[in-house]
């Protein structure tokens, strides 16, 4: 099929590459020239394991193109994905939906044969109506169905997440556009996912709904966690003992920093945006929403604790600083409440990030970068464990705690207590 994916991000960037590998042929197009001049050099301005090998292949192969053209994407495509960017509102709660609706009004501008165009992006509840109003405003309806196609993909995992999801959803009463979406995934059904055919509104409010959940769930152990601490109660006990429960399951069910990232955090605001605007009342998301705020300021609170409230000229190392492993992406990332207040309470502090030096934190006089984990950890007071990459899991703490006390604050549970104790490593993790 001739798919165009617009807007070459984390989604339009992954969904399209793993389109393309699965027989299509896709167009990339974004408005950032420089990102499309780089993917066709090669240069993939994300970082996602497993993506670079299979743009390569599929580019070689011509299946994948790159484009800043939108209408002649358009013109070429059957099957049109709006995957561009849903923020929050700068003055709001709400989604901000400006760049799905312009890229409505150019697609509109360039329909001259059926056309199904796909919410990719995540986007409240009638907004499929709303881009159907538009177009309607030029263009027949005969000549295009608009259908929502949320996208489940997690950063760090997304090419396993596209290949192999739980589950399809495609929200349509178009029957034509159900069965060519369904033949379109069908490589996908057959290796197990569930297809489910919805309403348009339904499927757009299934995404916000499911990763409502899924912040809920996080926002939940990490409350349980504060309260391990006072009861000398493990938390990974707890998670365990829950997980194993199949109603509950064990996943997003790790106490940790706050959550962050380009999703929970927006779309937990927006879905509480849109059921004020019918006015309902998400009590529970919107609490969610209050503690996850709140949960930076207690992580710090215990930094200070672990330091006896003696933060100036302490050295401290962060290791990792994106909201999660495997990313580059540093959107809502705890990192970047956390780090600031520690600066200004005279801490000085340097990082280590297998994705590279951010250009958030380089207006800060006394945060510095290090390229490698060793020379970030040597000579530290404390070392905080901030996100959960590999590389950080079988790091021998003792030969750096050996000529200086050296604290270890472990934000991801990644080492045991015992065994860090046995070494006579002062440790602290979460909820223990
Ligand atoms: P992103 O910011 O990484 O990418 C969006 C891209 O769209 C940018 O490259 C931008 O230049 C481009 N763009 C904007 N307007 C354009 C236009 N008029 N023409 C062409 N290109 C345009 O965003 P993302 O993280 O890929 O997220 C996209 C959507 O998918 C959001 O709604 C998000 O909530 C949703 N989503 C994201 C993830 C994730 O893990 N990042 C997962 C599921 C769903």
């Amino acid at each position: 099929m001739k798919l165009c994916m617009i807007g070459t991000g984390y989604v339009g960037l992954v969904s399209g590459v793993c389109f393309s590998d699965l027989g299509n042929d896709v167009i990339c197009v974004d408005r950032d020239k420089k990102k499309i001049e780089d993917l066709k050099k090669g240069i993939i301005p994300i970082y996602e394991p497993g993506l670079d090998e299979l743009i390569l292949k599929n580019y070689k192969n011509k299946r994948l193109k790159f484009s800043t053209n939108l209408n002649d994407s358009i013109l070429k495509s059957d099957i049109i994905f709006i995957c561009v960017g849903t923020p929050t509102k700068k003055n709001g709660n709400g989604a901000d939906l400006s760049q799905i609706f312009n890229v409505a009004k150019e697609i509109r501008d360039s329909i001259s044969k059926f056309k199904i165009i796909i919410t990719k992006s995540t986007v409240p509840v009638t907004t499929g109506d709303e881009i159907e109003k538009i177009i309607t405003k030029k263009i027949s309806k005969k000549l295009f169905s608009v259908v929502s196609n949320p996208e489940f993909l997690r950063e760090g995992e997304a090419i396993r997440d596209f290949i192999y999801p739980d589950r399809v959803v495609i929200g349509t009463n178009d029957k034509k556009s159900n069965k060519i979406l369904k033949n379109l995934y069908s490589p996908l059904i057959s290796k197990g996912a569930k297809y489910v055919n919805t309403s348009r509104r339904a499927a757009e409010l299934i995404k916000y709904a499911s990763n409502a959940f899924l912040a809920t769930k996080i926002t939940f152990i990490n409350e349980l966690a504060n309260l391990c601490e006072k009861i000398d109660v493990n938390i990974e006990d707890i998670s365990i003992g829950m997980g194993l429960d199949k109603r509950i399951g064990s996943r997003f069910l790790r106490a940790g920093p706050a959550y962050g990232g380009s999703c929970f955090p927006k779309d937990t605001k927006a879905i509480v945006n849109t059921s004020d605007k019918f006015k309902t009342n998400l009590s529970v998301i919107k609490s969610v929403i209050k503690s996850n705020e709140n949960r930076s300021s207690i992580l710090l609170k215990r930094v200070f604790k672990i330091l006896n409230n003696n933060v100036k000229n302490k050295k401290i190392c962060f290791l990792g600083v994106t909201f999660k492993a495997n990313t580059d992406d540093m959107r809502d990332s705890s990192c970047l409440s956390m780090m600031p207040s520690l600066v200004k309470k005279g801490a000085i502090i340097n990082y280590y990030d297998p994705t590279g030096e951010k250009k958030e934190f380089k207006k800060f006089k006394n945060v510095s970068f290090s390229t490698e984990i060793n020379s970030a950890i040597k000579n530290k007071d404390l070392v905080i464990i901030h996100t959960e990459w590999n590389d950080f899991k079988s790091i021998n703490f003792k030969k750096f705690s050996q000529n200086k006390k050296m604290i270890i604050f472990d934000m991801r549970n990644i080492y045991l207590p015992s065994k860090m104790k046995e070494q006579k490593i002062k440790y602290f993790a979460i909820g223990c």
